[in-house]
């Protein structure tokens, strides 16, 4: 092949999208939340591909900052992280069906057992395997997944129980967790207490992210911060002291002046009421900048009126009209002309636009803004020295 007269492409440089994780801030958040912890060891929860930045990047920058326990989905995430975190515990925490025993054993994962159906399969799998560690979920109101109370307290006492059947961890999940004052958290917090009394010496745990503010009542032997890892709030209406850690951009592919009057976009959702200036950057609804987050022209206003906005040298700027599926229209017309120009960056979501207000102008929460970023954003990984 001839030589191309250019240099290689610097991706991040010239990405249209783009994702910075700070990796310092995870594991700043990480540290958080383990003191937060008190004495409860702390995993770290890097399911659906840490939230969207990255299992092997995170994976690793959280092992080797002494994270021991992980908790993923499914299996297949946890064979990826088996690579980046040797000698972790992993548990997967959809638990095992037909056909992922070799994967589950080659990799070292621990399932964890959510139903009366995979607790005979997994019975079944250790006749033939031997002793093999496994987790337990118990259902204790939330109603999704998990043992029922009554036949995981059996199991406990079920002497017959053969001896390669061996739980070394007893958990269960909070669903009010983020909201303190709830009177659910006490009474799953008592139901988990006989759990944790007829598995004595098994360790425990209850608190995600939400559960570990909840106070050390709630923290056992291992907590499983997610969200809070990653920078995004836990707690309804409290102030979110973690750091953010995602920041996504966007590049401005074109600016363009529009005169009063004139509409923009798709069903011309936005009428122009002054002369304006706009910029088109190249992310959209395929890259999880929700369409929902339109300024106008979407149901969703109607309640919340103001839709997204975006952050450039030091303005904020609102979304203009419809987003679509690759692009979205700014309104930059307060931000000095020669600020804005086609190539430079629009923040969407990062330090100065928090992942949590971008969510709530689009109808949602934070956990869905980080896990639907797609794969068109570039990532590029930071780390103070
Ligand atoms: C996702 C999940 C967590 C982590 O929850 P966050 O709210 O992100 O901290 C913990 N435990 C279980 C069972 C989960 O599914």
């Amino acid at each position: 092949m001839t030589e191309l007269p250019f240099d290689d492409d610097d991706n991040f440089a010239s990405a249209g999208l783009r994702l910075t994780v700070d990796l310092t801030a995870l594991v700043e958040n990480w540290r958080d939340m383990a003191l937060r912890s008190g004495r409860a060891r702390t995993a770290a929860v890097v399911k659906a591909d840490a939230y969207g930045l990255g299992i092997e990047d995170v994976g690793e920058a959280l092992y080797l900052s002494g994270a021991c326990d992980f908790f993923v989905a499914t299996v297949d995430e946890g064979v990826i992280l088996r690579l980046y975190a040797p000698e972790a515990r992993i548990f997967v925490l959809s638990g095992i069906w037909p056909g992922m025993e070799r994967r589950i054993f080659e990799n070292d994962l621990v399932p964890v057992i959510v139903s009366e159906e995979q607790l005979s399969f997994w019975m079944a799998v250790l006749a033939d395997y031997g002793e093999y560690p496994c987790a337990l979920q118990v259902d204790t109101g939330f109603n999704r997944l998990g043992l029922p109370m009554e036949d995981a307290i059996a199991l406990a006492d079920d002497v017959s129980r053969p001896a390669s059947f061996a739980p070394v961890l007893v958990m269960s999940h909070l669903a009010c967790g983020d909201d303190p004052a709830n009177p659910m958290n006490r009474q799953q917090l008592e139901s988990f207490r006989q759990v944790t009394a007829a598995f004595e010496g098994i360790e425990s745990s209850l608190a995600a992210s939400a559960g570990i503010f909840l106070g050390p009542e709630y923290h056992f032997d291992l907590t499983r911060p997610g969200i809070a890892l990653y920078g995004a709030e836990a707690v309804n209406g409290m102030a979110n002291p973690m750091r953010p850690v995602a920041t996504a951009e966007a590049r401005v592919i074109q600016t363009r002046n529009v005169k009063a009057g004139e509409t923009v976009g798709y069903g011309r959702a936005l009428r122009l009421d002054r002369d304006s200036r706009l910029a088109v950057v190249s992310a959209g609804y395929a890259d999880g900048y929700m369409r929902s987050q339109s300024s106008g022209g979407v149901p969703l206003r109607q309640a919340v009126p103001q839709g997204g906005m975006g952050f450039i040298a030091g303005h904020r700027v609102p979304v203009a009209g419809r987003i679509t599926m690759d692009l979205t229209i700014f309104d930059v017309t307060d931000v000095p002309e020669k600020l804005v120009k086609a190539g430079d960056y629009i923040e969407l979501f990062g330090s100065n636009i928090l992942v949590d207000d971008a969510a709530r102008a689009a109808g949602t929460i934070g956990y869905e803004m980080l896990t639907s970023m797609g794969l068109r954003h570039q990532r590029h990984y930071v780390a103070e020295e």
